[in-house]
């Protein structure tokens, strides 16, 4: 009973404490590329998740960088790539000032979510349980990402 109020006390407080985070994150969305798919849209613009194990990304291990699919800001260098087994691509770490992370509470769950910096669309979530030094996964929808490999 006290260990549940507890969780929930620390819960509401974490929430108070992001919710400025979150009034100061305001990123207009916008749609630059015009041959976005349908599905693209959802996922960018409506914060949709493709289904696991989908991603032709998931097989890709050349060099190179992942850019966002709207816009084409890089946002993942191949180096921080890994096989989570949770069927969306993942990375261990973005390249610096790629993402603006939010704190999202739907599902009864509380996740950072995170958009591309330049044109606000949505990209997936982050947590703090991989596996390499910086404890990060970024799981990304591997519809948002285009990757150019290294010429
Ligand atoms: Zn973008």
């Amino acid at each position: 009973m006290r260990r549940k109020f507890l969780k929930i006390l620390t819960t509401s407080l974490t929430a108070i404490f992001i919710a400025p985070f979150n009034l100061a994150y305001a990123v207009t969305k916008k749609i630059i590329n015009k041959n976005l798919t349908e599905e693209q849209k959802d996922i960018l613009f409506n914060e949709g998740t493709e289904k696991p194990f989908t991603s032709a990304l998931l097989q890709e291990n050349r060099k190179g960088f992942y850019h966002c699919a709207n816009c084409g800001n890089k946002l993942f260098s191949s180096e921080a790539k890994f096989d989570s087994g949770t069927g969306w691509p993942s990375f261990s770490e973005a390249l610096p000032g790629a993402f603006k992370t939010k704190v999202d509470f739907s599902f009864g769950m509380m996740r950072t979510e995170y958009h591309c910096a330049k044109c606000g669309a949505h990209h997936g979530h982050v947590f703090n349980d991989g596996p390499t030094t910086t404890k990060k996964r970024f799981c990304n929808n591997g519809l948002c990402l285009i990757f150019k490999p290294e010429t």
